[in-house]
């Protein structure tokens, strides 16, 4: 059984081009999101165990993320319902270089308030594998719980994988690199973008960043490039996949889609190669969709999309 902690949000897109949200512009959603929320999700439409520990706000937005995530399959006894506190929001907008402004309501939204208590206690208590998002990390009382899941889990014998999700602003606050790092030495599977990867580390190149995590005790790295595709790198192993050629609606949600299914894959014994491959197909997947979680995928629609690619391809 898998389990995300952090932020369950929703999130709202402007529907054209441009900069922030300085003007009345036309919005669409809410769609449900939070980093951790669009993994756990991804995990379960792949039938793999999975359950959430988040909050959400006594309201519409909180009703709908609670409907989804249990429609999809994901465990939500750990997801609080906050009388008196908003459900957590996002606002984005695109910019024509592709660039994203955002509007968070988080650290004082419902997202916020996750706390250590029996419930949370004994829905760790069932799980094998924690995934942790750097996005999560926003506050000290966050970085606890996740902590408390890790230790737990870990004494158990599970595994932990852990994705930083591009927050490098993050590494700037008190406390938050030596929270990162604490992390990293404890995580199993790495799931950084290649830039991710060397600013996390001391090292000047990719290979020289390598060396130093799985120096580290991480058993594998797995980077993720975008629509170039994504590599898997162990102490023996090196694999390569180039992106699949999708016509991209919405990045978000990619990272997450992919991470979920390389867990997903890898916690299931497949070999690497299958893991890269069954993921490279769900981050492109998820770029195909308007909204950051409406990507997600079962296995039966991941193989069926690689089909219809290496028909294409001959
Ligand atoms: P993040 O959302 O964490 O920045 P990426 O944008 O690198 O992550 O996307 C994760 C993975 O999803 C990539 O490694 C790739 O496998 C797939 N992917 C992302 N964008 C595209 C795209 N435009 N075309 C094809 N595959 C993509």
């Amino acid at each position: 059984r898998v389990l995300a902690i952090g932020e369950v949000i929703v999130e709202i897109m402007a529907t054209s081009l441009g900069r922030g949200f300085s003007e009345p512009i036309a919005l669409v959603g809410p769609f449900p999101s939070g980093a951790p929320t669009i993994f756990i999700d991804q995990v379960a439409r792949l039938g793999v165990p999975a359950s959430m520990v988040g909050a959400v706000g006594n309201d519409d937005f909180g009703l709908l993320l609670r409907e989804r995530l249990a429609c999809d399959g994901v465990d939500i006894v750990g997801l609080r319902s906050i009388q008196h506190a908003a459900t957590g929001s996002a606002f984005v907008r695109y910019r024509p270089d592709g660039d994203r402004d955002f509007v968070f309501n988080i650290h004082d939204s419902a997202a916020a308030r996750v706390v250590l208590d029996e419930k949370t206690r004994s829905v760790i208590a069932q799980c094998h594998h924690v995934h942790i998002m750097g996005s999560s990390l926003f506050s000290p009382q966050m970085v606890s719980v996740i902590q408390a899941a890790v230790d737990d889990v870990k004494k158990r014998g599970g595994s932990v994988s852990f994705d930083p999700n591009g927050r490098k602003e993050m590494l700037d606050k008190p406390g938050m690199r030596d929270a990162l790092m604490g992390f990293l030495a404890q995580t199993d599977l790495f799931l950084p973008s290649g830039e991710e990867l060397t600013a996390l580390t001391q090292a000047q190149d990719e290979a020289g960043a390598l060396a130093e995590l799985l120096d580290l005790g991480i058993s594998a790295v797995v980077i993720k490039r975008g629509g170039a595709g994504a590599s898997y790198c162990d102490r023996q192993t090196r694999i390569d996949v180039p992106g699949l050629k999708v016509n991209e609606i919405d990045p978000t949600g990619a990272g997450d889609c992919f991470g979920a299914t390389f867990v997903a894959c890898w916690l299931t014994g497949r070999i690497p190669e299958e893991c890269l491959r069954l993921a490279n197909a769900s981050g492109a997947m998820a770029v195909t969709r308007r909204g950051p979680m409406e990507g997600t995928a079962s296995m039966v629609e991941l193989e069926a999309f690689l089909a219809t690619r290496m028909i294409e391809m001959n």
